[in-house]
């Protein structure tokens, strides 16, 4: 929620008052302090345990690849992937369905909007193999914005005197311009979730052990009632469902529901809502495109979370969203790097501009509070 507000800023410490003096009539789910106090252990099980580094670089940084690209040649290819990798769904994200106009190599073929980059790698430390399922976690040590990416490519030229090439979706997610300094670690507790199943190498034997091996259809956690919306409209042909957005309700469940089946005011709904008890209301089809993140909405299934601006999710929430989000990345094949909470969501046309999704995912409102707790959690 709260891609409202301009307001969000004033609303926010009123809503939070009340909340301490457990008031009156206006957000009565406030009448929780008891499912809070529990909740507050929470962040420390969401932080995940001390990370082995196996690669952290940390300095300037310039964009590249994708058909604008003409620092690189039509034909120059990537040092990690082969064309053979743009049959497996594992990879094939980080291109453009079709080369563009001319373009015959892998790195002009890079989709831009993708998180990719590079570095120069010393395959003895982190062999290729390695970094093709590797999930880097990537910072601006400025503002401490945060995302994962995934090494495509060997550079930039040490003459260069930078240590990594973002992907220019990425530089943009981050706030980097060029020659602006970058943090990039890759540990081995993150590499470990996106190992992709072993057979879907993007050979022909591979595309023929795949189903073997990938894991079982997951089941669409149950939804405990669809209560639709208004407040949709049907996606672009042709988009891609390609990330999921995390909001707060900053509200309770009754109002988050009366609010997205208003069509008279702010018009605003999203694809889930997830109780602190941990009951899922759907309220659009996945299909649809819900107003839950202005900039954002095309491509993306919003969740709200029931809770406060002071709350952390509630277990059996976090429980409930983890099984959700799970289902959804199977489903829709959307990359775990591309989950996010409102205010980082690439696209989002007023970033830093709301406080959502507050402290749900963890105590600092930051991208990398979400991208850890997904690491823990989904
Ligand atoms: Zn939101």
């Amino acid at each position: 929620m709260a891609q409202k507000r301009k307001p969000s800023k004033k609303k926010k410490p009123a809503a939070k008052r009340p909340q301490r003096k457990k008031p009156a009539a206006r957000r009565p789910q406030h009448k929780k302090p008891a499912a809070k106090r529990p909740q507050s252990k929470k962040p420390a099980t969401k932080i995940p345990p001390v990370e082995e580094i196996l690669f952290r670089v940390e300095g300037k940084m310039s964009t590249f690849g994708g058909p604008k690209d003409t620092g690189m040649s039509t034909d120059e290819g990537l040092a990690l992937f082969a064309p053979t990798d743009l049959q497996n769904p594992k990879y094939s994200y980080l291109f453009l369905p079709t080369p563009p106009p001319g373009i015959t190599g892998l790195g002009r073929r890079l989709n831009p909007d993708k998180y990719y980059f590079a570095c120069r790698w010393n395959y003895n430390d982190t062999p290729k193999e390695f970094l093709k399922r590797a999930l880097a976690r990537v910072e601006n040590p400025l503002n401490g914005r945060a995302a994962d990416a995934r090494p495509v490519d060997w550079g930039p030229n040490i003459a260069t005197g930078r240590v990594a090439d973002l992907s220019p979706g990425l530089a943009a997610a981050l706030g980097l311009e060029t020659d602006d300094v970058v943090r990039i670690t890759i540990s081995a507790l993150r590499a470990i979730p996106v190992k992709p199943g072993k057979a879907v190498k993007g050979s022909k034997e591979a595309k023929q052990a795949a189903p073997v091996s990938r894991p079982a259809a997951l089941a669409k956690p149950v939804v405990k009632q669809f209560v639709r919306s208004p407040n949709c409209s049907c996606r672009q042909v042709g988009t891609k469902i390609d990330k999921i957005v995390l909001h707060c309700t900053e509200g309770s469940l009754a109002s988050a529901l009366a609010e997205f089946q208003q069509n008279d005011s702010r018009k605003v709904s999203a694809h889930y809502v997830i109780d602190r008890n941990g009951d899922i209301y759907q309220m659009v089809n996945d299909a649809d495109c819900a107003n839950h993140c202005m900039g954002a909405n095309h491509g993306s299934i919003g969740i709200e979370h029931v809770g406060s601006e002071t709350d952390s999710l509630a277990p059996p929430q976090a429980a409930a969203s983890a099984a959700l989000i799970r289902w959804l990345l199977q489903e829709h094949q959307i990359p775990r790097t591309n989950i996010f909470g409102h205010d980082f969501t690439p696209g989002y046309c007023r970033p830093g501009g709301t406080s959502c999704p507050d402290k749900l995912f963890g105590p600092v409102h930051s991208q990398a509070t979400i991208a850890a707790w997904v690491a823990a959690n989904v």
